[in-house]
């Protein structure tokens, strides 16, 4: 199977909580390669770009307030298989459905202060990259 990228944020609630290092030990446990990461704060504005695919849902305004509230760690993860090894790893949106074992299931505050972004195909795999990272700066 071939080699993947994914694209990651350990949101503002984890890492104002001090468990950035737990969730990245996570990661790494998991085989997962981080071939990018930088620490950030989002721009509410930069946040709705992101997250444009939600803009119109109930939840896109405090959605967008939380993102851009703190800093976050945004990261590309590689792996084969990585995108869905990723979204199945962080679990279900909703922590209180999501799987023991999961990084939300262990850390997540809420439903919104979830802790950590996955993408969920290809396509805003590549989108999502791109949004943080140039070319250059993918280290595999
Ligand atoms: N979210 C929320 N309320 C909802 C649905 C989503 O606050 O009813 C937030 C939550 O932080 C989630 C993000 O919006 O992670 C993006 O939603 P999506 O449905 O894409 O979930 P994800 O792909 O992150 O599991
Ligand atoms: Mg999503």
């Amino acid at each position: 199977m071939p080699m993947e990228k994914t694209f990651a944020i350990i949101k503002p609630d984890a890492c104002s909580r001090g468990i950035a290092g737990q969730v990245l030990a996570k990661i790494e446990e998991n085989g997962f390669q981080v071939i990018a990461m930088k620490k950030l704060r989002m721009t509410k504005k930069q946040a709705e770009g992101f997250y444009a695919v939600h803009r119109g849902k109930p939840f896109f305004s405090s959605l967008t307030d939380f993102m851009s509230s703190g800093p976050c760690i945004v990261l590309v993860l590689q792996k084969e298989n990585a995108i869905a090894a990723w979204r199945k790893l962080m679990g279900a949106t909703n922590p209180a459905n999501a799987e023991p074992g999961t990084i939300r299931k262990e850390f997540a505050q809420s439903m919104e202060a979830n802790s950590v972004h996955g993408s969920d195909a290809p396509d805003t795999a590549s989108y999502e990259i791109a949004y943080f990272f140039s070319a250059l700066e993918l280290c595999v």
